[in-house]
């Protein structure tokens, strides 16, 4: 038994917002900011959508672009420039992505037509406690931030240099050598910091003071000065060192013997009051790690397929279920206030499975086929009331118990756990002039991941182990467990059209990573946006919240019609903070004639960088 379709209603105003394909998303280029400040050194130029042919690269960051870009005019493919850009966002977005960390890469493979992942998440030490996160002094959690998160505890083993030589060994065309020289020779010349680099440092103060490695490092002469030239001579010579001696040498010897010792001694300075709880890892839990090849998650989405990433992340499968809900409803001619009423319960729904079935897959099994496959989300489509919000949290479905029609579903406890994923993480997106794209979502967690450098190094640890839920309680998909890879949100995503890229497109935002994904397919897939209208467009993002938050534009506009359906909305973190804002994304759209529109964030973190080899007009 099928759901009524969604009444056909008037063309959606989202679609008056957009201008021509071509044009620029709303918003004054970044540039500006910077402009108005001393400069000692000029700041590559921002741009946030450019069309062109030969291959492109887009990233938040204006180097790291550049960095890519350059790579495939030399020749490289995009495998190469991915690893290229991923490493230059190692210096200068440091806060959100670096060796230290972790993160999960989609490949499209022109020659075979194959979609590829990686799953570069990071991992808990052996000896990794379920009670990690219990202070012994209070027998009760740690408050999350800013003392877990500042911590040996927190950290996993860092999966992406693992991810780089994969990625590489697999589909590359050159060295890790090679790969990582623009980004070292960057790190040694230096960036100029922007408003971002100095802002984020300065919301780390304290826990960057906390360690006299990271004092050193990002406090030299105290907070660093928009339009001052930031360097990194210890991360230079880390990427040397991996260069010469191939990323072996941080899983293995005396980097290796480095990391351990940071984790488990933390260097602290004793300027704070921070705990800094100590962590479990040894030198054997970082020989052990492994970067592992993976399917792709796939769904069909109204005629077109959409690839994503399997657990250890639920990206790919909350996304697909997402979408696998909506595709019950007409999208395409409701009002954009009854798409998005869908698209919050539809985020609602999946958001619920995710909570109940979804962890590193080789500790719990997670029913992929289930969470995936449209006979489940018409069940659950089922909940779905076209004009009114249901109560949320909303409750998981029983995936033992469905059949795909509506009725008297069967549904478990809804789940109340607070979501403490941070807001920070970087993503990229790379295409080349054959064809190959990558989309990588890369991270250390919280911006300024554990605030650990470690000494000498130039990197900062990763704090991803705060994935894991803080509390351990015996069934939940997501509980610490040793060696295992805590829950992401990471949903890096390539959708294909007759088995050939039409789109690729990924986000930072921890848990709204995957509503950020989902709300850009809809705007571009459902209500005729321009994708860069679709990116720049004010986010919402539903995760079965009571509470939805919002970015404020979208209040402005949405909020009262909205509420008028039943759902509550708030504004996402501080005015006029970068926490105010959800998703700094990137991607890229495949046209005909091998003609790519090359989308980076105008505004968000400052605004991105989007460039193509060949550009067009
Ligand atoms: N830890 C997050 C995840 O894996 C990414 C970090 C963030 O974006 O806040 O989903």
């Amino acid at each position: 038994m099928r759901q009524r379709a969604l009444a056909l209603v008037t063309a959606s105003t989202a679609t008056a917002v957009v201008a021509g394909l071509l044009v620029a998303a709303p918003g004054t280029p970044a540039t500006a900011a910077a402009a108005a400040a001393p400069q000692d050194r000029r700041e590559p130029p921002k741009v946030a959508t450019v069309v062109g042919t030969g291959g492109a690269v887009s990233s938040v960051d204006p180097d790291a672009s550049r960095v890519g870009l350059r790579v495939l005019k030399k020749g490289g493919n995009a495998v190469d420039a991915a690893v290229a850009t991923a490493a230059a966002l190692g210096v200068t977005e440091p806060f959100s992505a670096g060796i230290g960390g972790g993160g999960y890469l989609v490949y499209y493979d022109a020659a075979s037509g194959k979609v590829r992942t990686i799953d570069g998440r990071e991992t808990a030490p052996a000896a990794m406690k379920k009670n990690a996160f219990i202070d012994p002094k209070t027998g009760e959690p740690y408050p999350f931030t800013p003392d877990l998160v500042t911590s040996g505890v927190s950290v996993g083993v860092p999966g992406t240099p693992a991810t780089w030589k994969r990625a590489l060994d697999k589909w590359g065309t050159w060295s890790l050598a090679k790969t990582l020289k623009p980004a070292a020779t960057l790190a040694r010349r230096g960036f100029v910091v922007d408003r971002t680099f100095r802002t984020q440092t300065r919301d780390n103060r304290e826990r960057f003071r906390t360690f006299t490695s990271t004092k050193r490092l990002f406090l030299q002469d105290g907070l660093p000065r928009v339009g001052s030239v930031f360097r990194n001579p210890d991360l230079a010579a880390t990427y040397d060192l991996l260069a010469r001696r191939g990323v072996g040498a941080l899983y293995r010897g005396v980097l290796a013997d480095e990391i351990v010792e940071a984790v488990r001694r933390p260097p602290v300075s004793g300027l704070t009051d921070l705990p800094v709880p100590p962590g479990s890892m040894v030198a054997a839990d970082l020989a052990a790690y492994d970067a592992l090849g993976r399917r792709p998650t796939k769904v069909s989405y109204r005629g077109v397929d959409i690839y994503g990433i399997r657990p250890s992340s639920s990206g790919g499968s909350t996304v697909g279920e997402a979408l696998n809900i909506l595709e019950r409803f007409n999208l395409s001619t409701a009002t954009d206030v009854q798409a998005l009423h869908l698209y919050l319960e539809a985020g609602a729904l999946a958001f619920a499975d995710r909570g109940e079935y979804v962890g590193d897959p080789r500790f719990t099994q997670v029913p992929l086929r289930h969470l995936l496959g449209q006979t489940y989300a018409d069940e659950r489509s089922c909940l779905v009331n076209p004009a009114t919000a249901a109560a949320k949290p909303v409750p998981p479905g029983d995936v033992t118990a469905y059949d795909g029609t509506c009725g008297a579903p069967a549904t478990r406890e809804p789940d109340d756990r607070a979501d403490t994923e941070g807001v920070s993480t970087t993503n990229l997106t790379v295409a080349d002039k054959d064809g190959n794209v990558v989309e990588y979502t890369l991270t250390i967690e919280q911006t300024g991941g554990s605030g650990i450098v470690v000494p000498g190094r130039g990197f900062i640890l990763n704090n991803e182990l705060t994935d894991f839920t803080t509390e351990y309680e015996a069934g939940d998909p997501n509980r610490i467990q040793p060696g295992k890879r805590p829950r992401s949100s990471m949903a890096p995503t390539l959708v294909l059209r007759d088995g050939k890229p039409l789109l690729a497109l990924g986000s930072p935002g921890g848990s709204t990573i995957i509503t950020t994904v989902l709300q850009i397919l809809l705007n571009r897939l459902d209500l005729g946006m321009t994708l860069p209208a679709a990116l720049a467009a004010p986010r919402v993002s539903p995760r079965n919240t009571a509470t939805v938050l919002a970015e404020q534009a979208f209040l402005d506009q949405y909020e009262a019609l909205l509420e008028a359906m039943g759902h509550q909305l708030a504004p996402v973190g501080d005015p006029g903070t970068s926490a105010a804002e959800i998703g700094a994304a990137t991607a890229i759209e495949f046209g005909p004639g091998g003609v790519m529109t090359v989308v980076a964030e105008p505004n968000r973190r400052g605004g991105g960088s989007a460039r193509v080899v060949d550009p067009q007009g």
